[in-house]
């Protein structure tokens, strides 16, 4: 029986904090237990980070095979991260759950899309999109919980030329959505174009990835509508190079560089509205994991409080999951800091020491 003691500021919230708690047979309590504990650990005590848009199992060349995706957990688990909401995989990764030296990961199953509308290998593509509601209902059947969409990317056969165009008619989308929950699913949708978001939200979607296209109507309607909207910093910051890829296509380029101009703004705008703006690192394909503190760092570069990022990053996006955070009995998966990182949010790039069920693995 492993018995931890952990000292200094532990912190379930923005209310709740005690002085110390130790770790019991992997889980937290805050009554002192009777055994000696074999080791202290001191500092700023927070519940394990979340990321909620990572792909496990995903490269720039499509499905990983095992040790990768493996070797992927193990970066994103080292940075601190002990939760994933994945955010679409073609690689089947249910094996993580059996795995408990690996992060817990909430799975979307494969991310759904149409043949040449979304990167080559990443998503399974409907050649016909009346098959997305059938389609939705089949992910949600496999995941846990979630389901992605791939709502909108470059049509590259446009007759004006390419540009970011919906994939799904307002009709697919709404069927979507009522057969993942009707699958009790929540659907999350990558959307960067304007013209998407007004039948995402119609649809009623649970949550939007990027949104780097919302206008300040838009803005105010998923703020009403109390959907969370995943930034993604990191990716939106490649938008210039996705651009220069683009150069073929003007319009498309013109409206890419004007997005990742705007980023900061954008998601600053976003979180002004009472938009809840969630954590994720959009890892796997073209950004490695284990990156949270450098999308973290980029969400406060936008003007993001750095407490209400690390908020984001632990309980809130912990409750928003149904996954529990610091308290009595939870399974002890929390990271340790020398300095806290709602002062400075630098600090979340190097953990003391992370406890991921009950094991010190860092
Ligand atoms: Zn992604």
């Amino acid at each position: 029986m492993t018995v931890l003691h952990l000292r200094g500021r532990i912190v379930a919230d923005e209310e709740h904090e005690v002085g110390d708690a130790w770790v019991l047979d992997g889980r937290l309590t805050f009554d002192r237990p009777s055994v000696e504990p074999e080791a202290t650990l001191t500092g700023v005590v927070l519940p394990g980070l979340v990321d909620v848009h990572c792909h496990v199992g995903l490269s720039a060349a499509g499905a990983t095979d095992v040790p990768t995706a493996r070797a992927q957990a193990l970066a994103d688990r080292d940075s601190g991260v002990l939760l994933i909401r994945d955010a679409g995989s073609p690689l089947d990764t249910s094996w993580v759950a059996d795995e408990p030296e690996l992060p817990r990961l909430v799975r979307a199953g494969h991310h759904l899309a149409r043949p040449r509308r979304y990167l080559r290998d990443y998503a399974r593509e409907l050649a016909d999109p009346d098959e997305l509601p059938a389609a939705v209902a089949q992910e949600a059947a496999r995941g846990d919980g979630w389901v992605k969409l791939v709502a909108d990317w470059i049509d590259r056969d446009l007759p004006a030329g390419g540009d970011l165009t919906p994939l799904w008619t307002s009709r697919q989308l709404a069927e979507s959505v009522a057969a993942a929950h009707a699958g009790g699913a929540r659907v999350t949708a990558h959307t960067f174009a304007t013209e998407t978001l007004d039948d995402l939200l119609a649809a009623g979607v649970d949550c939007l990835e990027h949104a780097t296209g919302a206008d300040p109507a838009q803005i105010e309607a998923i703020a009403a509508a109390g959907i969370p909207v995943t930034a993604t910093l990191l990716q939106v910051a490649q938008f210039g190079v996705i651009a220069e890829a683009g150069t073929r296509f003007p319009a498309f380029a013109a409206r890419m560089r004007a997005m990742h101009a705007r980023r900061y703004d954008q998601v600053r705008d976003l979180h002004d509205a009472g938009v809840q703006i969630l954590v994720g690192t959009d890892a796997g394909g073209t950004i490695v994991h284990g990156r949270i503190a450098d999308e973290a760092a980029e969400l406060v570069a936008a003007g993001i409080p750095a407490a209400q990022v690390v908020a984001a990053a632990t309980w809130q996006a912990r409750r928003w999951l149904g996954v529990p955070g610091m308290v009595e009995g939870a399974s002890a998966d929390l990271v340790v800091y020398a300095t806290d990182p709602r002062t400075d949010i630098r600090a979340l790039a190097e953990p003391a020491a992370i406890v991921l069920r009950g094991v010190r693995v860092r």
